[in-house]
């Protein structure tokens, strides 16, 4: 068996072209542009990479977009005072601030601090909290990025077994609620999990966001199982995932690869919840939810 490639490339091209037509039509109906703000402390080159290729998704989409590159120097103080600004800004819809930061800025302290409407990361406490609640409102990008390549692949997931490996904050926790909200019955393994292979091999749909090459076997994966590589590592000088793609790809029914799979669709999924934010919050409350 090879297994079908869900091409998260082309997924995302969709989206992003689809959000185009919506800013033209905006711009058509005299309404303003939606507006991205991107905040980077210090000099992290990974963290550089995304900043710039967020960036170069709002000129793409053609939305309004900013750069705050802030040094390394920065202090907590000054940057709850530049999210202050943000929330008050209303050219911004959005407002993204480029994890990881300095170790000495506390993440959760920054993180609430966005106004919970223009929180188009999703990981507001209230974000999570309406998602946890069935009420989904912005969701965090790269579990939501998954369930649309799952979606605009066709695969009905309703009833299936999923199992998570990895559980922050930002994508395996979040991810299992997403999860339980289509329907599936949903296993989260994480650090402390004994006996991987035991959960691994019971997985119709299995989602690996880990940070480690080869943490799965290919010989666990359920023939035919779904399989969503969500892993970043370079290796060698190349970019791979978590699952060994080529061994996998013989027995899964689909998976994604990396790169080319997840990693483009959290950037287009960041303009799609920037759109959101803009047209739930700012369009219909007229900016009083911001105030
Ligand atoms: P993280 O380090 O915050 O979390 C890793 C998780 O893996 C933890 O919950 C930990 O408990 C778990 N884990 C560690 N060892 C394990 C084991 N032996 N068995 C089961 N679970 C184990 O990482 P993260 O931010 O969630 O990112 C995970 C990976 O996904 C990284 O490679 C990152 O680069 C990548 N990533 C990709 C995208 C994308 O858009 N494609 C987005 C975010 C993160």
């Amino acid at each position: 068996m090879s297994a079908k490639i869900i091409d998260g490339k082309m997924i995302s091209q969709e989206i992003k072209n689809n959000i185009a037509k919506s800013v033209k039509q905006r711009v058509a109906e005299a309404k303003r542009r939606p507006g991205l703000a991107v905040v980077l402390v210090g000099a992290n080159p990974a963290s550089q990479i995304y900043v710039g290729s967020k960036v170069k998704a709002c000129e793409e989409v053609d939305f309004f977009s900013s750069l705050y590159d802030l040094p390394e120097s920065t202090t907590e103080a000054e940057l709850l005072a530049k999210i202050d600004e943000l929330n008050q800004d209303d050219k911004i819809d959005g407002i993204l601030i480029q994890l990881p930061l300095p170790a000495r800025i506390d993440n959760a302290t920054i993180l609430e601090r966005i106004h919970p409407a223009k929180d188009v990361d999703g990981f507001h406490p209230y974000n999570i909290g309406s998602l946890c609640q069935r009420k989904p409102k912005l969701r965090p990008c790269t579990p939501r990025g998954i369930m649309t390549l799952l979606e605009k692949s066709k695969i009905d997931i309703k009833g299936m077994h999923a199992v998570v490996v990895g559980a922050s904050n930002i994508v395996g926790r979040p991810m299992s609620l997403e999860l339980l909200l289509a329907g599936c019955t949903t296993t989260v393994t994480h650090r402390h999990t004994t006996n991987l292979r035991q959960h691994v091999e019971t997985a119709d749909l299995l989602i690996v966001a880990v940070g480690n090459p080869g943490i799965i076997l290919s010989e666990w994966i359920k023939p035919g199982a779904i399989v969503i590589d969500v892993g970043i590592n370079r290796v060698n000088d190349k970019i791979v995932g978590d699952v060994e793609f080529a061994t996998a790809q013989q027995r899964a029914g689909w998976i994604t690869p990396v790169p080319g799979g997840v990693g483009p669709m959290t950037v287009a999924t960041l303009m799609q919840n920037t759109l959101q934010a803009c047209e739930q919050y700012y369009d219909i409350n007229n900016q009083a939810l911001i105030r």
